[in-house]
């Protein structure tokens, strides 16, 4: 069989511990033998990061503005414990900030739904679509510790360097404490909430938006006032005419609605609340390992990871030479959606139909009962009692459908 020709590369970005095992795996096994695959690679695991005084991910980045797609790896987020069991130079920046911070734009995040794994909120019937901004507030922050007797300001300054306003943050008279700034643009507000009425479009979901604007009345009220204005503006009758509904509500509001709704919605959150409510949905949806994420920049470059981490506590077994199950179905959906996005982009159908064949492959593998063992006590399909494998042999129970 001739093997599927690619037009343009896709930018591959390697990771770090048991994703990094699962990488090269899944690509040996389900895409090589198909596809004539063409990547610009780039190693991001935290070694090479350190080597390259993390230049490396800047230059990833800046090349999947270049090429349009890129698939990338969980890699570490080092903190004190890493820079000490990889003898780091310094403590280097969340790979998937830089990324976010160069490409901006808006993660989202779907669950991976395969008959006979059921949420643990059983009133979830549709998948919830959990849309993230991508950039700035505190994954940009500045910060520091002060000691008692220190007065921390925020001082704004005008372009020929005038003080324009001096706001007292907090007088630190009795005793030390911390202190902490935060940013973000219009422009990227703005964008964030156009990505996310095309995508509730796109998909005819309705959307939902919720920030804690009674508190912050400057900061996240200026998060509402763009979305109400772009939606009355460019998007409200379109939404009309689509039959769903744009709601905007407080955070906590919003949370307990979620839990309560049915699923089917595309839910917007502002940068920490995204990242913190998507392991909540992922892991209520089944499995972290169950969760495809992209990230979707406004000048149309497409992201593609998994939601979760590096599974390190899977790889010190694996390095220990004891086998593991380790769920690979997000970073084989990152691969298929990148290769799909690819084949769009390029007009080279076949690319998209494998990466349709490939998922489908995937989670068939999973309904017909053999799975990794953290979806094991999650599975209830009447007459399939589900089997567990290893890392490696469910990549092969799936090459086997493939
Ligand atoms: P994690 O790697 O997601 O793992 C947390 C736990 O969740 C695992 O120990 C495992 O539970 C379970 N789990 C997660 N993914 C799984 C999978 N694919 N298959 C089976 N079980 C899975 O999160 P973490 O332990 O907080 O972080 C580890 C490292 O990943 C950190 O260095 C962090 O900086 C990094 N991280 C990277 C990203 C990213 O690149 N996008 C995101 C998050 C974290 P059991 O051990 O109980 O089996
Ligand atoms: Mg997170």
């Amino acid at each position: 069989m001739a093997k599927i020709a690619m037009k343009n590369p896709v930018v591959e970005m390697d990771g770090d511990e048991m994703t990094r095992i699962l990488w090269q795996w899944i690509k040996e096994d389900l895409i090589c033998p198909y596809v004539d695959l063409k990547t610009e690679y780039y190693d991001l695991g935290l070694p090479n990061r350190d080597a390259t005084d993390d230049k490396v991910t800047v230059e990833a980045a800046e090349a999947n503005k270049k090429y349009k797609v890129g698939v990338k790896c969980a890699t570490i987020t080092p903190n004190a414990q890493r820079v000490e069991e990889y003898r780091l130079k310094q403590m280097w920046k969340s790979p998937n900030g830089t990324i976010r911070r160069i490409l901006d734009g808006t993660v989202f995040r779907a669950p991976i739904l395969a008959k006979g794994i059921t949420p643990y909120i059983p009133g979830w019937k549709k998948p919830i679509i959990l849309a993230r901004h991508a950039y700035g507030d505190v994954y940009s922050g500045v910060e520091t510790r002060t000691s008692a007797g220190d007065k921390a300001y925020l001082v704004i300054e005008d372009g020929e360097g005038g003080v324009k306003e001096k706001l007292l943050v907090q007088d630190f008279k009795n005793g030390g404490g911390i202190v902490q700034a935060v940013h973000n643009l219009d422009a990227s507000i703005a964008s964030f909430a156009r990505s996310c009425f095309n995508y509730a479009l796109d998909v005819k979901m309705p959307l939902w938006f919720a920030t804690k604007d009674t508190i912050s009345k400057k900061y996240d009220h200026r998060f509402k006032d763009i979305f109400a204005d772009i939606y009355a503006r460019e998007y409200q009758d379109k939404f009309e005419k689509a039959g769903i509904e744009y709601m905007y509500t407080l955070i906590d509001d919003a949370v307990a609605r979620v839990v309560r709704s049915e699923g089917g919605i595309l839910w917007a959150c502002k940068n920490y609340d995204g990242d913190v409510m998507s392991d909540m949905v992922a892991t209520a949806y089944g499995s972290l390992g169950l969760m495809s994420s992209v990230l979707v920049s406004p000048d149309g470059n497409y992201e593609f990871e998994a939601a979760h981490g590096t599974v390190t506590r899977h790889y010190y077994k694996h390095l220990k030479g004891e086998e593991t199950s380790t769920n690979s179905v997000a970073t084989i959906f990152a691969w298929t959606g990148a290769l799909a996005k690819r084949g769009e982009l390029d007009g080279t159908p076949d690319l998209v139909l494998f990466a349709k064949k490939l998922e489908e492959a995937t989670v068939r593998t999973i309904e017909e009962g053999e799975m990794t063992g953290d979806l094991i006590p999650l599975f209830h399909a009447e007459g399939i009692a589900p089997k567990k494998l290893s890392s490696r042999a469910f990549l092969q129970a799936v090459a086997a459908r493939m």
